[in-house]
């Protein structure tokens, strides 16, 4: 029976087959063509790239193009603001930050504190309100300079958006909202209308300045609904089409395709306690054997095993990844000890993002777009 799983941006259930799911959103896989030609412009190629976690994308040359002709292009995700903020979404801005690195680009990012309200039961409008601050400040502790992080509140920041997001609300039907996004009559209409407002930050650098500015947006490919809408509408209302690059899901630590918040135990939270996160790595699903004398005889099976996933995810050195992975397999590697080593990783990481994370609060106007643009 083929592999049954759902992916759409508020829900992600069974076991995702990527290529069948690039195939099936109709977007294209990351090439070594690609891979070169981003190498070739940015000095490097950053390792969630290399190491194929992020694997998809619509026409990521377009700005690859852009970049090589001296032509402007700015970055642009955003993030539901909520409570539960775990060390996966920091991933992608971790990708964005390599890019305002290398190019030199800016980075728009909206906070959806609207959003989040209107389809997520139990959170009132100042709850997300104050998350958006809250996740602001992590993604400020990433190391952003000031002038390229543009920090959109929708709640605060309308003024920015309306015009844009009235003009794309006039291009969408309620059938096309109903069918993309899996609405039904009983959505309220706030909701129906919000994708109008992630459309358009894909268009507000070309409305800032006032010249063609197209955005590339990594984000995982469960956002990719919106961004194909965007694409749909875009040149009939005189902007350019946005590109995007896709990454998978962070596995949950007991197993599941994504780090789950009904699960805590399967998300190692900004906000965790040492012992927490020690104790949540050292429960993780490997893919290692029963006992340590079959793994010594036999070896491990990394290509399955979350704890290596993560080692990817948040080693740097590729020296290292690679040695993890050739002992796992020979058995010269026991699970345990890995999954110290990887405790060791996520600790140090934690340790240094809270530090600037609370060095952040002094500074978050610097970064809001309307401390910018007037
Ligand atoms: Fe996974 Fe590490 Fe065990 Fe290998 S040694 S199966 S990579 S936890």
């Amino acid at each position: 029976m083929a592999n049954e799983f759902v992916v759409t941006p508020w829900e992600v259930k069974g076991r995702v087959d990527y290529l069948r799911l690039a195939r099936e959103f109709g977007v294209q896989l990351i090439t070594d063509e690609d891979i070169k030609a981003l190498q070739e412009l940015a000095g490097d190629v950053h390792y969630l790239i290399r190491r194929g976690f992020f694997y998809a994308h619509r026409d990521l040359r377009t700005i690859l193009d852009r970049q090589r002709a001296g032509l402007k292009w700015a970055l642009y995700s955003g993030r539901g603001p909520s409570a539960d903020l775990h060390i996966g979404h920091l991933v992608p801005w971790m990708l964005g930050r390599w890019f305002v690195d290398r190019f030199g680009v800016e980075y728009f990012f909206e906070m959806t504190d609207d959003e989040k309200f209107l389809v997520k039961e139990g959170y009132t409008l100042e709850q997300t309100n104050r998350y958006a601050y809250e996740n602001a400040l992590d993604l400020i502790a990433l190391g952003f300079p000031p002038d390229k992080l543009h920090i959109i509140i929708d709640t605060e920041d309308i003024k920015y958006l309306y015009k844009i997001a009235v003009r794309v609300g006039k291009k969408l039907t309620l059938s096309t909202i109903k069918h993309t996004f899996g609405f039904t009559d009983s959505t309220n209409v706030g909701a129906a209308f919000f994708p109008t407002l992630e459309i358009s930050v894909a268009f507000l650098p070309t409305e800032l300045y006032g010249e063609t500015v197209p955005v590339l947006i990594p984000t995982a490919i469960d956002q990719d609904p919106y961004f194909r809408l965007a694409r749909d509408i875009a040149e009939d209302l005189g902007y350019p089409k946005p590109s995007t690059i896709y990454g998978k899901f962070i596995p949950g630590l007991t197993g599941e395709d994504k780090m789950s918040a009904s699960n805590p135990d399967s998300a190692i939270y900004i906000t965790d306690e040492e012992r927490d996160v020690k104790r949540k790595i050292m429960n993780a699903l490997t893919g290692g054997q029963p006992t340590a004398e079959l793994q010594r005889k036999y070896g491990g099976d990394p290509d399955n095993c979350v704890v290596y996933k993560y080692h990817l995810l948040f080693q740097e050195s590729d020296e290292k990844v690679k040695r993890i992975y050739e002992d796992c397999k020979v058995g010269k590697l026991l699970c345990g000890e890995c999954k110290a080593m990887l405790f060791e990783r996520i600790r140090e990481f934690m340790k240094e993002h809270n530090e600037r994370r609370e060095r952040a609060k002094d500074v978050v106007q610097q970064y809001r777009l309307s401390t910018k643009f007037k």
